[in-house]
C-alpha cells in the first residue's frame, strides 16, 4: 500500500511538466509539498548549491519558513566539510538522534534551533557532484526512519538531480543561442580562424556590411580567400605567424572592394585555446573609414592651403624643423600684390592656382614631396636629397624657368616675376633656421637684376648681421643728430645758372664715419623708421629753403620722398605745415618721387599728386626711364618734373639706344609741357649732347656733388661770380 503510494507520488515528478522543462524551482515546491503529504515528518527542506557563493541556499521548504528568519537557515556547506564529504561518498544520512550524531555535528545549532531530533539528508548529485540536499525533518526520532523512505527520499533526490540537469543543458544551450545572436547582433567584425587548418570557422554578419561579401562565401574557406591576406599577402602572413606564436597584433589598413570602392579597418588578432585543446584565432575588426574621412579632413583642414591645395606654413614649418639636410626652395612673386590690387582678386587667386600647379608639376617629376604655400605670394620647397650643388643648382633653374613662364589671365598674358632662393640646410648647422636663411637671401634675389635667383651664403649672413646692426643704430641716429642734409646744385642749360639744390642725406655715423643713403635706406624704408627721418628730412630741407628765401637767393628746393613716406597719410598735412610755417613759395618745393614707388598704389598717389600740385607744390618723377615709363599714367598725374636716370647720361657717348632714349624722352617732355631735369652729369660732353637737345637743366659731378649747406653758399657765391 504505502509502496503504491511512493511510486505514485514518484510518477506524479516524473511526469510533471516541471520536471520536463527543467524547472528545478517548480519541481522542488512540488516534491516538498508531496513528501510533507506522504511522510510523517515535521519539515521538508530542498537547498541548493550555489556555485557562485558556494551556500547551500534553500529552495523550498514545507511547512514555508518566514523570510526573517533567514539566520535559521542551514549552515554553509564550507561551515560543514564533514557533512558535505559524508553527502558525497554515502548519499543520504539517516539519523534518528542527530542531536547526537557525529556526522551532522555540523548541523547541531540549526537541529536545536528549529527542535529537530531525526534527519534524513539526501544529496542532489550530478555525475557524482553535489548540486543540493533534500532533507526530512521531524520532531521526534520514532519511528526509526525506514528503508522505503529513504529509497523514496533518495528517488525524488534523483528526479531533482535530472531536473536541474535539464536546466543546465536549456540555459547552456540557451546561453550558446544568445552569445551568437549578439556576436550577429554586433558592429564590430569577429571572426574565428582555426590556427591549425588557417581555414576560417565562424564570422559574423558585420563582415558582410563591411565588405558586402556573403558568409557563405568565407565560412569554412581559407583565410587567403579574404581582402586582407589578398591585398597584404606579408601583414597577413606575419599577423597569421604572431597568433601561432600566441602574440597578440593589430593592423589598421585600406582595402578595397571588389567593386573598386575602399574602406579602412582596424583589426586585431588574438589567439585562444579551445577546451579541447584546438588552437584559434579571433578576429575582431572595426569599420574606420568615418574615422578616417574625418581624420584626413581635418588634417587637410589643419595643414592645407584651401587655395592651392599644397600644405600651408605651420606643416612646412613642422617639417623643416626635423630636416637635417637637403634644400629650401622660397618662391615669391614679385609685384603680385600690384597685380591683385589692379587685376582683382579673382585673378590672383587664379595667378596662384597655376604657380602653384606648376611647382607641384615641378615636385611630382622630381619625386619632391614637400611643398607648401607659406605665405600669400610665398611658396617653399623642401628638396630632402642632399645632392650636388650643380644638380640643386640646375634644379633651381629650371624651377625659376617654369614658374617665370607668361599666365594666362582672361586674354592677358601676365609674367608671374618669381624671385627663387636657396638655402643648403646642413651648411647653416642649426646656427639659424633655414627659413630665415632663405629669406634673407630672397630679399637679394628680389633686388638682383635678370634672373632673380640667390643661393645663401655666409656673405648675405653677414650683409644681414650688419643691416640688422645699422637698423638698431638708425633707431637713435635722428635724437642724435646724426643726420646732416648735402645739397647738389642743378643747372639750367639755358640759362646756364643754378636754379635748385636737392636735398641728400648723409648720416655722420658714430663709429663707421659718414654714410650714404644707399648704406641705409632700404633698411630705413623696411623698418618703417624712414617715416621720421623722411619728416626730419622734409623740415630741415624746408627750414634751408626758408633761410635762402630770406637772403634772396632764388633755387628751388628737390626734396627725395620714399614710399612708405609718401603713402603714409600725412605727406600731404607735413608739407602744408612746413609752407605755412617758414612761409614758403610753394612752387619752390619740388618733391621727388620714383616711377615705381608712385605706381604702387595708383587711386591713393593720384589723389595725393592732385592736392600736392592745388596747394602748388612740384612734383618731379626721379629715375625716370628705369621704371614703367608709361605715357598713359604720367598723363594722369600732374607731374612737373622728369628727371632722367643717370644710367641713360653715363651711356650716352657710348650707347646710340641711351642717345635715343633721352631724345625720345626730351621730345615726350616737352610735348607734354613738363620740365626735364638730367641726372648724373659728368662730362662736357653729355652736357653739350643735352643742351643740344633742349634739355633744360642738369645735375652731376660735372658741377658739383652734393655739399653742405655753408659750401653750398660759397659754391653758388662763386657761380654767379663767373657770370
Ligand atoms: P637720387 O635721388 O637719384 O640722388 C642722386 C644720387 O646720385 C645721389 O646719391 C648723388 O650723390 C648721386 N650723384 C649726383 N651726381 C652724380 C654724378 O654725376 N655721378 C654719379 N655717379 N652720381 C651722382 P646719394 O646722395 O648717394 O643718394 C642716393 C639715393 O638715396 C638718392 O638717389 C635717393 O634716392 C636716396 N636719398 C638721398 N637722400 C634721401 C632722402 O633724404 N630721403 C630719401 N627718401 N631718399 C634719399
Ligand atoms: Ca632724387
Ligand atoms: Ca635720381
Amino acid at each position: 500500500m504505502k509502496k503504491h503510494r511512493y511510486q505514485k507520488l514518484l510518477e506524479q515528478i516524473v511526469n510533471s511538466e516541471a520536471k520536463q522543462v527543467g524547472d528545478f524551482h517548480a519541481t522542488a515546491k512540488m516534491s516538498t509539498e508531496l513528501l510533507f503529504e506522504q511522510l510523517e515528518v515535521s519539515r521538508v527542506v530542498i537547498s541548493g548549491l550555489s556555485e557562485l557563493t558556494n551556500t547551500l541556499e534553500t529552495v523550498y521548504t514545507e511547512p514555508a519558513i518566514a523570510l526573517n528568519v533567514a539566520l535559521q537557515f542551514r549552515p554553509q556547506p564550507l561551515a560543514c566539510p564533514i557533512f558535505v564529504e559524508e553527502l558525497r561518498v554515502n548519499r543520504h544520512v539517516a539519523s534518528d538522534h542527530c542531536v547526537e550524531d557525529c556526522r551532522l555535528i555540523e548541523l547541531n545549532g540549526y537541529y536545536q534551533q528549529h527542535d529537530v531530533k531525526a534527519a534524513l539528508e539526501v544529496a542532489i548529485r550530478i555525475n557524482g557532484h553535489l548540486e543540493g540536499v533534500l532533507s526530512l525533518e521531524r520532531h521526534t526520532g520514532t519511528p526509526a526512519w525506514q528503508d522505503s523512505e529513504i529509497q523514496l527520499a533518495s528517488q525524488v533526490a534523483d528526479q531533482l538531480a535530472l531536473t536541474l540537469a535539464t536546466q543546465y543543458s536549456y540555459d547552456k544551450d540557451e546561453r550558446l543561442k544568445l552569445f551568437l545572436s549578439a556576436t550577429e547582433q554586433s558592429d564590430q567584425i569577429m571572426m574565428v580562424v582555426n590556427l591549425s587548418s588557417a581555414c576560417i570557422e565562424y564570422v559574423n554578419h558585420a563582415h558582410f556590411e563591411l565588405t558586402h561579401i556573403p558568409k557563405d562565401q568565407i565560412i569554412g574557406r581559407p583565410v587567403q580567400a579574404l581582402d586582407f591576406f589578398k591585398q597584404f599577402p606579408q601583414k597577413a602572413e606575419s599577423v597569421l605567424a604572431k597568433a601561432r606564436a600566441g602574440e597578440s597584433s593589430e593592423e589598421e589598413m585600406k582595402l578595397v572592394r571588389r567593386d573598386g570602392s575602399d574602406y579602412w579597418v582596424r583589426l586585431s588578432v588574438k589567439r585562444f585555446i579551445s577546451e579541447r585543446g584546438n588552437h584559434f584565432a579571433l578576429i575582431n575588426a572595426d569599420n574606420c573609414t568615418e574615422q578616417h574621412l574625418h581624420q584626413s579632413e581635418l588634417e587637410r583642414l589643419a595643414w592645407r592651403c584651401t587655395l592651392t591645395g599644397l600644405y600651408n606654413r605651420t606643416h612646412f614649418s613642422c617639417v623643416l624643423d626635423k630636416a637635417k639636410e637637403g634644400h629650401l626652395v622660397l618662391i615669391d612673386l614679385r609685384g603680385f600684390k600690384r597685380f591683385n590690387d589692379t587685376y582683382g582678386h579673382a585673378n590672383g587667386d587664379l595667378m596662384l592656382i597655376e604657380v602653384a600647379r606648376r611647382i607641384r608639376h615641378f615636385a611630382d617629376i622630381n619625386h619632391i614631396t614637400e611643398i607648401a604655400r607659406i605665405g600669400s605670394d610665398e611658396f617653399a620647397v623642401l628638396i630632402a636629397d642632399s645632392c650636388d650643388v650643380n644638380v640643386i643648382n640646375a634644379l633651381i633653374e629650371r624651377l625659376y624657368r617654369q614658374v617665370e613662364l607668361p599666365v594666362s589671365i582672361g586674354t592677358e598674358q601676365i609674367e608671374p616675376k618669381p624671385a627663387l632662393a636657396s638655402v643648403d640646410i646642413a651648411s647653416i648647422e642649426q646656427l639659424f633656421p633655414a627659413l630665415t636663411c632663405a629669406d634673407i637671401a630672397l630679399q637679394y634675389a628680389k633686388n638682383k637684376q635678370g634672373d632673380a635667383i640667390q643661393v645663401f651664403n655666409s656673405a648675405l649672413l653677414n650683409a644681414f648681421k650688419e643691416d640688422a646692426q645699422i637698423e638698431r643704430d638708425l633707431a637713435v641716429a635722428i635724437k642724435g643728430r646724426q643726420f646732416e642734409l648735402y645739397y647738389q646744385p642743378l643747372k639750367d642749360l639755358q640759362k646756364q645758372t643754378y636754379i635748385g639744390a636737392e636735398a641728400l642725406i648723409r648720416w655722420h655715423h658714430p663709429k663707421k664715419g659718414v654714410l650714404y643713403p644707399g648704406a641705409f635706406i632700404d633698411i630705413a624704408e623696411q623698418t618703417g623708421l624712414i617715416t621720421d627721418i623722411g619728416a626730419w628730412v622734409l623740415e630741415a630741407a624746408c627750414k634751408q629753403l626758408n633761410l635762402w628765401q630770406h637772403r634772396q637767393i632764388d633755387i628751388s628746393m628737390h626734396v627725395n620722398v620714399s614710399a612708405r613716406q609718401f603713402f603714409s597719410g600725412t605727406l600731404f598735412e607735413q608739407v602744408w605745415e612746413l609752407i605755412g610755417r617758414y612761409k614758403l613759395t610753394p612752387q619752390s618745393l619740388i618733391l621727388e618721387i620714383t616711377e615705381t614707388e608712385l605706381m604702387e598704389d595708383i587711386r591713393l598717389a593720384t589723389n595725393l599728386c592732385n592736392e600736392l600740385a592745388e596747394l602748388g607744390v612740384g612734383l618731379a618723377i626721379d629715375d625716370f626711364g628705369t621704371g614703367y615709363s608709361s605715357m598713359r599714367y604720367l598723363k594722369q598725374f600732374p607731374i612737373s618734373k622728369l628727371k632722367i636716370d643717370r644710367s641713360f647720361i653715363s651711356d650716352l657717348s657710348v650707347s646710340h639706344e641711351s642717345r635715343e632714349i633721352v631724345s625720345a624722352i626730351i621730345a615726350m617732355a616737352s610735348a607734354l609741357n613738363i620740365s626735364l631735369t638730367a641726372e648724373g652729369v659728368e662730362t662736357k660732353e653729355q652736357e653739350l649732347f643735352l643742351a643740344e637737345h633742349h634739355c633744360h637743366q642738369a645735375q652731376g659731378f660735372l658741377y658739383s656733388p652734393a655739399l653742405r649747406v655753408s659750401e653750398f653758399g660759397d659754391f653758388l657765391a662763386k657761380s654767379t661770380l663767373v657770370h
